[in-house]
């Protein structure tokens, strides 16, 4: 049989305009994947606040930062011109050349990135992985599927494989070893995107995946619940999310989904009403992430997995709760 190539790199792929919990999400995943043999990379792309992202890498332990200067001109936040300047970056510290592991940022976007990535340097999509590890010339990644019910694992041999893990926050020393930095320049550009219409989604209230408050509901809430839910979220600076089966009653807009098939969130503090806590919900929620739950069933799992909770009906809990904000205003 023939040998294959050991992976010989591992490689985070961090836009700097995405802001620093990304850079330390991608830290804590190459903590958590990397094997004593390859010395984890981190190649940041744009040019913002850079100094503060080589800073955490040198305190997360990285020994190598490519920097990828870019133009001005281009909108790094479109996601195929982010992909483009990525690819062409891995291309040029010749990653797509390697047995390679990237790693992008967990969440939406950087599964979006992951897949654009893996189409354009050939290589494989492992997507959001629960953990990723290497052994020798294999990467083997253990996914979650249907709903969370199975477990499997997907193992890749030789070329690039691109995932996603989720694994915290990342450990970080005082000090920092020197890193060795190296500036590399790109200016690849997407195709332009043909635009066919454009119409508001009339929403006004913040994504549900940038908000530090989410205030979610469930099956156990009506339209009158999730009015009250909206308004709590508006007078306390929040923003509004919801279950499956509340968006399947047209409750709230199917891009305030939370869970394995809806969006992944990472709220300072999520607020559920109505929702039971199941694994499918629940593997939308960052384990960083504080649960407050209202709900009428002591028994009721997400009690479990929660800060603080309030046995109750929500007809008489929030009409208390608006009454205490509006008083403060
Ligand atoms: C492949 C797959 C993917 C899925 N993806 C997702 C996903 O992304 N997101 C998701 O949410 N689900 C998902 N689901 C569905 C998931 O299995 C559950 O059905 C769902 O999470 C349950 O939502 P819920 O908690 O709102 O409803 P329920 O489990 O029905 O819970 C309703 C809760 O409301 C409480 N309640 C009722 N009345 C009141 C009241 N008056 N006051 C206070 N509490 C009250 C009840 O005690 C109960 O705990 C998925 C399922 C599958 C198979």
């Amino acid at each position: 049989m023939e040998s294959l190539m050991p992976i010989s790199r591992i490689v985070g792929v961090v836009p700097s305009s995405w802001g620093q919990e990304s850079m330390e999400l991608t830290l804590a995943a190459l903590q958590a994947t990397c094997a004593e043999a390859v010395s984890p990379e981190v190649v940041i792309i744009g040019n913002e606040e850079v100094e503060a992202r080589m800073n955490l890498a040198a305190r997360s332990g990285i020994s190598r930062v490519w920097q990828v200067e870019t133009p001005e001109d281009i909108d790094a936040d479109e996601p195929d011109a982010m992909a483009t300047l990525a690819g062409e970056a891995l291309a040029q510290v010749a990653c797509a050349e390697a047995s390679s592991l990237i790693l992008t940022p967990p969440g939406p976007e950087g599964e979006e990135l992951a897949a654009r990535l893996a189409h354009g340097l050939g290589g494989h999509c492992l997507g959001r992985c629960l953990k990723v590890r290497l052994e020798d010339d294999r990467i083997v990644a253990e996914r979650s599927v249907w709903g969370g019910r199975k477990l499997i694992s997907l193992e890749v041999s030789g070329g690039v494989a691109v995932a996603c893990v989720r694994a915290g926050k990342p450990m970080l020393t005082e000090s920092a070893d020197p890193v060795d930095v190296r500036k590399i320049r790109v200016d690849a550009r997407a195709p332009a995107a043909p635009v066919l219409a454009t119409e508001s989604s009339g929403e006004s209230l913040p994504p549900v995946e940038s908000s530090k408050l989410v205030i979610s509901g469930g099956r156990g809430l009506n339209e009158e619940g999730f009015s009250m839910l909206e308004q709590l979220a508006r007078s306390s600076g929040g923003t509004l999310g919801g279950s499956l089966p509340a968006v399947d009653a047209g409750l709230v807009p199917v891009v305030r989904q939370v869970g394995i098939s809806g969006k992944f969130v990472s709220p300072e503090l999520y607020f559920a009403v109505g929702i039971s806590g199941t694994p499918q919900h629940m593997a939308g929620i960052s384990p960083d992430t504080r649960i407050l739950a209202i709900n009428k069933d002591p028994e009721a799992p997400i009690f479990s997995m929660a800060e603080a909770g309030v046995v109750g009906e929500w007809q008489e809990l929030l009409p208390e709760v608006l009454g205490i904000l509006h008083d403060r205003e």
